[in-house]
């Protein structure tokens, strides 16, 4: 077959220009939208309706008319994780700055793998990495990558967390290996354990909801228990509630039994930088390894995970894969791969992002904007406190805020979250709180205003 004949994919020729300019200005309009709708999800029917799986066909489309397509069927069937309404689940918040940087990462194809191939992206990743690890405290050897996703970066962590284990107990290592972990633990934790084949200890959190030092050592204390040990996990945020655990506490007694000491801080590790919030945060500089996603509360763009160890050199003897067509990158120890410090091979340069945004708008910037959503939080949780047909949970520690309704059964918080949608006033599910449903509101883009909040209180009488 002759190049002429597969066509110009790989040309910037004029349909190529004329596409290029299509779809810019979509993206400019869409960074432009001021709100963004919250839009709602169709049933499966109606989107193969609107659009046919005849579109991958043998000889293609019009872009435009693709493009179209995705602009008028496609996107508005997506709920806008960055819309201000958006307070479901983890939201996501994304600068302008962030965007647009990934789009430059996409149509640079920075890969991210190794020194050999990308030393200038890397060496701006590990710029925010290092910013991430000073703010935690952890000395400037620290190091690691940026994943996927939290769940990513806890299995990463963990595999060597065990095999750094299993390493220093040589032949009298325990039958079976267990991670300590709370019961407020991310449902990623439990999913690492089994794919890693490790079994929980989970470790009742005190009355108020806080896993400590004193509760794992107790659970330690128990025959044989500490030495089956290969990591004692805290969260520095639930997802569920933003409970952040007793890090100074519990990094204490992982230290004290030589145990790895990993902190999940996926939600709250942006509170690092919150003057009004670091505080809570306390301990983390004892764990050696941690974990927080600038793609929830950094204000990145979908999918970036900061995954960061105190000794990276641990991680990079249990991730380095070793290939002969990979050895030429493992020629220097000066040379950083970031694909050592995790179970991936590939990887774009997601970090980027958040280089590009940080280097220009300046951290002061994002703590600022990160004390917003953290004022806002604690609003709204005076709003429902002085409510008189509400009632407050807990006191909000971060961002997150449960609240109920009293009278109201599951089906009641159900009905209310579809019309809140449907009205597309907000985009608020329930949740569980000890077995009881409850309402949750998880702020975190600087953008949601307490009138917000206010028009989903009035939903509620
Ligand atoms: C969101 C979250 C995760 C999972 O992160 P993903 O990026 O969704 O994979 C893990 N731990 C905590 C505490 C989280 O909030």
């Amino acid at each position: 077959m002759h190049l002429d004949s597969v066509g110009p994919m790989h040309r910037f020729d004029a349909a190529t220009a004329a596409m290029a300019q299509q779809v810019l200005d979509y993206t400019y309009e869409r960074l432009r939208l001021d709100p963004v709708p919250l839009d709602r999800g169709l049933a499966p029917t109606e989107l193969a309706a609107r659009v046919p799986d005849s579109i991958i066909n043998e000889l293609g489309n019009d872009a435009d008319h693709v493009l179209t397509l995705f602009a008028e069927a496609l996107a508005p069937a997506v709920i806008s994780c960055d819309s201000p309404r958006f307070l479901a689940f983890i939201p996501t918040a994304p600068t302008k700055a962030s965007l647009l940087f990934d789009m430059v990462v996409s149509c640079s194809s920075l890969s991210g793998i190794s020194w050999l191939e990308a030393a200038g992206a890397v060496h701006a990743e590990n710029q925010v990495l290092r910013f991430l690890a000073r703010l935690a405290g952890l000395p400037q050897s620290a190091g690691g990558c940026f994943v996927s996703g939290g769940s990513a970066a806890n299995l990463s962590a963990l595999v060597v967390a065990r095999d750094t284990a299993r390493q220093r107990a040589g032949a009298g290592g325990p039958h079976r290996w267990q991670l300590a972990v709370s019961e407020q633990a991310h449902s990623s934790i439990a999913s690492t354990a089994r794919i890693i084949d490790v079994d929980l200890l989970v470790v009742p959190t005190r009355s108020d909801d806080h896993l400590t030092g004193d509760a794992v050592a107790t659970a330690l204390s128990a025959e044989g228990q500490a030495e089956s040990i290969c990591a004692i996990v805290a969260t520095g945020g639930t997802t569920n509630a933003g409970i952040v655990d007793d890090l100074a506490g519990v990094g204490a007694v992982a230290r004290d039994r030589g145990i790895w000491f990993h902190a999940d801080c996926a939600y709250g590790g942006a509170a690092l930088l919150a003057p009004s919030a670091r505080d809570r945060l306390a301990g983390i500089e004892l764990v050696d390894s941690f974990v927080v996603d600038p793609h929830k509360w950094l204000f990145a763009p979908f999918d970036c995970a900061a995954l960061v160890y105190r000794e990276p050199e641990l991680a990079r003897r249990v991730h380095t894969q070793d290939a002969s067509y990979l050895d030429v990158i493992h020629t220097s120890e000066t040379e950083w791969n970031p694909t050592d410090y995790a179970y991936h091979l590939t990887r774009r340069a997601r970090g980027l992002p958040l280089w590009f945004s940080l280097a220009v708008h300046g951290w002061g910037a994002y703590r600022d904007a990160i004390e917003v959503v953290l004022d806002v939080a604690r609003a709204a949780a005076a709003r429902i406190e002085a409510h008189p047909t509400l009632e407050l949970v807990r006191e909000p520690e971060l961002s997150i805020v449960l609240f109920r309704r009293p009278g109201w059964t599951p089906a009641d918080y159900d009905r209310w979250s579809h019309e809140l949608l449907a009205a597309q006033i907000a985009f608020v599910t329930p949740t569980k709180w000890k077995g009881e449903t409850v309402a949750r509101l998880a702020f975190l883009h600087p953008e949601t205003t307490l009138d917000i909040v206010d028009e989903i209180l009035a939903t509620m009488t």
